[in-house]
C-alpha cells in the first residue's frame, strides 16, 4: 500500500495586510519549538503577501502557494498573475479552481485545466478544487458532478507531474456545516477510483485533500478518514493557534 505524506495548506483568501505576517512568525514559532509537524504545511495569502511569506515561511518549513493563476505566462491581462510570477517569487504552490472563484469569476473545468497545465510548465504543484453545491448533494448527484469535474479539470500532465486534489463540498465552504465522516470517506474513495482508473499508480498517489469548514474540533476526525491526505482550510488557517492544531492533528 502506497504511505501518502499529508499536506495542510491554509487559504487566506483575500485577507491579510503586513501586520498578517506577524501570525505566520507565530505559525513558524509553533512549528520549530512544538513536536515536528507530520505533515507538508503550505500557506496561500494574498499575491501582496507571497514573496514575504516565502521568504520568512522558508526557515520553518512553510511553503507558500498561489490562489489563482492565469494560463498565460504574461502579455496583456490587467490585473493577472502568471502561474510563472508565482514561482519567481517562491511559490511552490498554487490553488485552481476555487469555487469562489469558480463562482465569482465563471471560471469553468476547461479553464481550471488549463491554468493547472500553466501551473505544472512553471514548476509549481497546482491545487486542484472540486466539490458540490447543496442542490446537487441533495439531488443525489455529488459523486457524478465531482466525477464530471475532476476528468475535466485535472490535466493528463497529472499522471507525470505531482497534482493535489481539493475536495471542497462548496456549503460547507465557511459555513460550519461538514458532511458526515461516512459521506467524506465516500467520496474520497471515489475520488482516488477516479484517479487510479485515469492515472494508474499515479493516481493512488495523488493527495485528495477535505475543505471546508476544517477546525481544530473536527480536524482529527476527519484528517484520519482513509483517501483524506490532508486539508484545505480557509477561515481557520487565519491564526497561527488555530491553524496549528489543526496541523497537529495529523
Ligand atoms: C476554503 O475556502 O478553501 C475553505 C475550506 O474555507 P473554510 O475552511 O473557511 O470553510
Amino acid at each position: 500500500m502506497t504511505t501518502i505524506s499529508p499536506l495542510i495548506a491554509g487559504n487566506w483568501k483575500m485577507n491579510g495586510l503586513t501586520s498578517s505576517l506577524e501570525e505566520l512568525s507565530a505559525l513558524a514559532q509553533l512549528l520549530t519549538t512544538g513536536e515536528a509537524p507530520r505533515a507538508v504545511v503550505v500557506v496561500c495569502p494574498p499575491a501582496t503577501l507571497l514573496a514575504a511569506v516565502a521568504a520568512q515561511g522558508a526557515s520553518s518549513g512553510i511553503m507558500a502557494g498561489g490562489q489563482n493563476c492565469h494560463v498565460e505566462a504574461a502579455g496583456a491581462h490587467t490585473g493577472e498573475v502568471s502561474a510563472g510570477m508565482l514561482a519567481d517569487v517562491g511559490a511552490q504552490y498554487v490553488i485552481v479552481g476555487h469555487s469562489e472563484r469558480r463562482a465569482d469569476n465563471h471560471e469553468t473545468d476547461d479553464l481550471v485545466r488549463a491554468k493547472a497545465e500553466a501551473a505544472i510548465g512553471a514548476g509549481l504543484k497546482p491545487i486542484i478544487c472540486v466539490g458540490e453545491t447543496e442542490a446537487e448533494r441533495d439531488a443525489g448527484q455529488a459523486e457524478s458532478v465531482v466525477a464530471a469535474q475532476l476528468a475535466s479539470s485535472v490535466p493528463d500532465a497529472a499522471g507525470q507531474h505531482e497534482v493535489i486534489v481539493a475536495y471542497e463540498p462548496i456549503w460547507a465552504i465557511g459555513t460550519g456545516r461538514t458532511p458526515s465522516n461516512d459521506d467524506i470517506r465516500q467520496m474520497h474513495a471515489n475520488i482516488r477510483d477516479r484517479l487510479v482508473e485515469r492515472f494508474g499508480e499515479k493516481g493512488a498517489q495523488i493527495r485528495i485533500l477535505y475543505g471546508g469548514s476544517l477546525k481544530p474540533v473536527n480536524a482529527r476526525e476527519i484528517l484520519a478518514i482513509e483517501n483524506v491526505n490532508g486539508g484545505l482550510v480557509g477561515g481557520a488557517s487565519l491564526l497561527a493557534k488555530d491553524f496549528y492544531t489543526i496541523i497537529s492533528s495529523v
